[in-house]
């Protein structure tokens, strides 16, 4: 004889069934007013201001000071350029004022933790509300903050020529330096030499009288 409980199982299995059935009835009815999903990418959700995401570069107010790379715990943060307006870079980046050849942020490390933003003296670079920034190559996760793109092969040949002109202006200004000091030194010795020849013309005189 089968038991009551056995019945009473199969009461209460297709009674949740029939309530969950229902709920989802409702929801589906009544769709426009339950949405809490959105059609993500072609809708987007407002973002809150203090939302940390994708980084940007006010590129004209920095001063290459190392500070954010510096303080970014876990290193992700790439900058090369010429400080002042003597360097290879001057009269811009691609059109812009700044004397950076690089400045990129490394998305597969970054953990958003906003330190950056704070010991930079211009409060130039900041987390902003963008967050869409995927790939699926890790190559692909780097960001050029000069350019706001992902940093290419492009860029690269960019930069190996910037570093390649920062070595020429730094050989040359040494070998200028050496110039000026080999000058200086050369003047010296003349001014000395001069001295001894009238020292020695005044020694002679003085004898002959
Ligand atoms: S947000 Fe944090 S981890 Fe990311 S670059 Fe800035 S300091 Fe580094
Ligand atoms: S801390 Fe600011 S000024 Fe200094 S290198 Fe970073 S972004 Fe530029």
């Amino acid at each position: 004889m089968i038991p009551c409980a056995y019945f009473m199982n199969i009461f209460k299995v297709a009674r949740s069934i029939w309530i969950g059935m229902g709920i989802t009835l409702k929801y589906f009815l009544n769709h426009k007013k339950t949405l809490c999903t959105i059609q993500y990418p072609k809708e987007k959700d407002l973002i809150p201001a203090r939302h940390r995401g994708i980084h940007y570069l006010e590129t004209e107010k920095c001063v290459m000071c190392w500070k954010c790379s510096d303080i970014c715990p876990v290193d992700c943060i790439y900058i090369e350029g010429v400080r002042g307006a003597d360097g290879p870079l001057q009269g811009g980046y691609r059109g812009q004022k700044a004397t950076l050849s690089k400045f990129t942020v490394d998305y597969t490390v970054c953990i958003f933790c906003g330190l950056c933003e704070e010991p930079c003296p211009p409060k130039c670079i900041w987390l902003g509300p963008e967050f869409d920034y995927h790939s699926t190559d890790r190559t692909m996760m780097e960001k050029n903050l000069l350019t706001d793109e992902v940093y290419t092969e492009g860029d690269e040949v960019f930069v190996e020529w910037a570093r390649g002109e920062n070595n020429r202006l730094q050989e040359e200004k040494k070998k200028q330096k050496e110039a000026e000091k080999a000058a200086k030194e050369a003047e010296k010795a003349a001014a000395a030499a001069a001295e001894t020849e009238e020292e020695g013309s005044d020694a002679e005189g003085e004898s002959a009288e």
